[in-house]
């Protein structure tokens, strides 16, 4: 399995794109301003998406790249994600006024896209030993993070979340945790936005993660654009001993 990362950033800039991750070329996993870097030909390869919330910087590319798709494939797009997400982008984006419809279009029958409700914590056969699974995480909107198993390794991504003891539950009732690509937003010197706006921070992460009893390999994700050399400095001291990266536009994550 292969994830290509669209965009991570928690902003918008130049080399910064919001989270998007494409698995394998035919699914993507949030669809923020990094499926904007797709071609045409690689958007007509996407069968599936799956939504971790309905953020704007999760959810926009989706917008476009349906605007893109119309008239281009012949199978729906199925957009996968909790009751809570499809309703706030039925009723928020694609309405009409903020944006078409295109789960009615071309028509009702026969529409571009396809959204389908999935409880958390339901599991997706994605084919050829894959699969895709939510597990709830603590955000200011009902939000899931994601569990991905190969033939060879897991992965999980937790989305955008705050400190949520479930979540290290789940974590940690997985037989392996190979990767896990996790949200440090906010230096510690802002830990208190961390905790309204629902992102970690590098102290409370480092708090959190010894709950884990696996040793994944930490990707580390969301930061705010502007924070990247504190959040680094803070990041060596937090994780010291982990093996870590800053995940940025364009990687390849293998699993
Ligand atoms: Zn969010
Ligand atoms: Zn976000």
């Amino acid at each position: 399995m292969r994830i290509r990362v669209l965009g991570c950033s928690g902003g918008v800039g130049p080399d910064l794109r919001t989270t998007s991750l494409l698995l394998d070329g035919e699914v993507l996993i949030d669809a923020g301003t990094g499926v904007g870097d797709l071609s045409l030909p690689e958007m007509r390869l996407i069968s599936r998406v799956f939504l971790t919330h309905a953020h704007l910087d999760h959810v926009c590319g989706l917008a476009f790249m349906a605007d893109n798709l119309f008239g281009e494939v012949s199978q729906p797009i199925q957009v996968t994600a909790i009751r809570q997400t499809i309703a706030t982008i039925r009723h928020h984006l694609f309405n009409w006024q903020l944006w078409p419809d295109f789960s009615s279009l071309p028509t009702t029958q026969d529409p571009l896209i396809v959204f389908r409700e999935s409880p958390v914590g339901d599991l997706h056969d994605l084919g050829g030993g894959r699969s895709i699974q939510s597990f709830g995480v603590l955000h200011t909107i009902p939000a899931v993070g994601y569990v991905l198993k190969s033939q060879t390794g897991v992965f999980a991504f937790t989305g955008d979340t705050g400190a949520c003891e479930p979540m290290w539950d789940v974590l940690n009732s997985l037989p392996r945790l190979d990767k896990l690509m996790v949200d440090v937003a906010f230096p510690d010197a802002q830990a208190e936005l961390g905790v309204i706006s629902r992102h970690y921070t590098p102290t409370l992460l480092s708090r959190d993660l010894g709950r884990l009893r696996h040793r994944p390999q930490l990707l580390l994700t969301h930061g705010k654009p502007g924070c990247e050399e504190v959040l680094q400095a803070e990041c060596a001291r937090a994780f010291e001993g982990w093996d870590y990266r800053h995940l940025k536009r364009g990687d390849l994550i293998e699993v």
